[in-house]
């Protein structure tokens, strides 16, 4: 989608630390780690936020969490993390790509509100 940040990261025009690929979905490491390990879990799909999530694309939406520990794994998190999407203005979402934050690599705080 046009003006849309990660699906310019997604087709290379915005450079990123890359942490997986495939042809459904992207895993980059995020630009303003808030852990240790922070990485971004987009699919290739633009979906605006888990909000419209629906019938048509939740296979990519289950096939991301399917990723995920292998994401977590290869990039060396070995003791559990966290898995965040923030959905719309109240969650404080930046960015309207839908994306899962990976965030682990140390003890996290146990609020997470
Ligand atoms: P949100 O606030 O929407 O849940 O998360 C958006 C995330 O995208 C933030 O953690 C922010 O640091 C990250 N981010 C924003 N712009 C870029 C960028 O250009 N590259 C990377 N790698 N991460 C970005
Ligand atoms: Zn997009």
């Amino acid at each position: 989608m046009k003006n849309c940040l990660f699906c310019k990261i997604i087709d290379g025009s915005i450079p990123s630390k890359k942490a997986y690929e495939d042809e459904k979905i992207l895993a980059f490491y995020d630009i303003n780690p808030q852990a240790p390990v922070h990485i971004l879990v987009i699919p290739k799909e633009h979906i605006g936020s888990a909000d419209e999530i629906d019938e048509k694309n939740s296979a990519t939406i289950s096939y991301i969490f399917e990723k995920i520990p292998v994401i977590a794994k290869n990039a060396g998190i070995t003791n559990g993390y966290r898995i965040i999407s923030n959905c719309g203005d109240d969650a404080c979402q930046s960015v309207h790509h839908l994306h899962f934050h990976i965030l682990g690599g140390a003890q996290l705080a146990d609020k997470m509100a």
